[in-house]
């Protein structure tokens, strides 16, 4: 599949400005690696599921590939043209839409659900000739009755925000849709009419989406393909049911085995992930989670691992990957 977008050894660095004993006479600085080597592709008409604990770089990521996050290396290329100038991202913002978390805090309370979603082609100064039939058609696009138009945030159930958030998102026909945690806070029923709204606006209107997500349970359901992040590296990628099927990487072994399972007998206590992860202040040496692997030897403490190919079109950081199927 032609990516549609396209980052290659993607790294930021955030610079710390730290207070020593003596505010008057030390002062250091601290470069903090947040992302490193990120290798991610995205097709039209795909849904790439990034999942990771918090703190493991997913925000950052999405940050920079939509350009409001400095990057310290690496190039991006969106429609087979590097993205680097301030003109390239305004291009690509154009092209793609983001969608918050909370979606009644990402919404201005003091504007009707009609007006809310034309606000995008409002902002970018796009021609309408009728906001209302052009609000109605968006709320009638994800689901939702033209008379909510007249309605505000707050008289929206959880998932009527959620799908006036899509609206909004598709109010200036994005190529691609980047979305930080989509059902987060939702019933299970709700969170299962958010993805195929997703699902089927991905057939019918060729979108690509990237979900952020710590949901490995959600990504297994929509996405087609998969990326693993843990501390600003990826660990592990490939199609969703190869890398569910034969989980290479320790982590995603054991992100499989923590899932809920509906008898508790089969699940898997001896994988499941142990601890925290650790803060990106104090990344340890060598593979970033030797600190929690079970597979852990001396030299993973010293030696980072590079991206290895596996059969299945799959990519995995360890240098003891498993390549036989899950138990679980
Ligand atoms: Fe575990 Fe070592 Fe693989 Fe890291 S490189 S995941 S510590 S086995």
């Amino acid at each position: 599949m032609t990516a549609l977008y396209e980052v290659s050894k993607l790294s930021v660095d955030l610079l710390a400005s730290g207070n020593g004993l003596c505010a008057q006479l030390i002062q250091r600085h601290l470069t903090i690696n947040i992302l490193q080597d990120i290798d991610i592709s995205i097709a039209a008409g795909e849904i790439l599921g990034v999942v990771g604990e918090s703190g493991s770089g997913k925000t950052t990521l999405a940050r920079s590939m939509l350009g409001l996050q400095p990057v310290s290396g690496g190039t991006m290329c969106f429609d087979g043209r590097e993205v680097a100038s301030r003109t390239d991202f305004s291009n690509l913002r154009r092209n793609s839409a983001f969608m918050f978390q909370d979606p009644v805090a990402s919404l201005s309370p003091r504007m009707k659900v009609g007006a809310l979603v034309v606000e995008p082609l409002v902002i970018q100064r796009r021609p309408m000739a009728n906001a209302a039939e052009k609000a109605k058609e968006l709320l009638e696009r994800v689901g939702l009755p033209a008379s909510i138009a007249g309605r505000f945030p707050h008289e929206l159930s959880g998932g009527q925000a959620r799908r006036v958030c899509v609206a909004r998102a598709l109010a200036l026909n994005p190529r691609l849709v980047i979305a930080d945690e989509p059902t987060a806070g939702l019933d299970v029923s709700v969170q299962g009419e958010i993805l195929n709204l997703m699902t089927g606006l991905k057939k019918t209107l060729g979108l690509a989406f990237m979900i952020i997500t710590h949901n490995l349970a959600m990504v297994r359901h929509v996405s087609d393909r998969i990326a693993i992040l843990y501390l600003g590296r990826l660990m592990e990628t490939g199609p969703t049911r190869e890398v569910f099927a034969r989980p290479a990487h320790p982590y995603t072994r054991s992100l499989i085995a923590s899932e809920p399972q509906p008898d508790p007998r089969k699940r898997r206590v001896d994988l499941a992930i142990k601890g925290e992860i650790p803060s990106v202040l104090a990344r340890p040496p060598g593979c970033a989670f030797h600190t929690r692997c079970t597979l852990a030897q001396q030299r993973c403490k010293e030696e980072s691992p590079l991206p290895q190919s596996l059969p299945g079109g799959r990519t995995v950081r360890c240098h003891f990957p498993e390549q036989q199927p899950s138990t679980t």
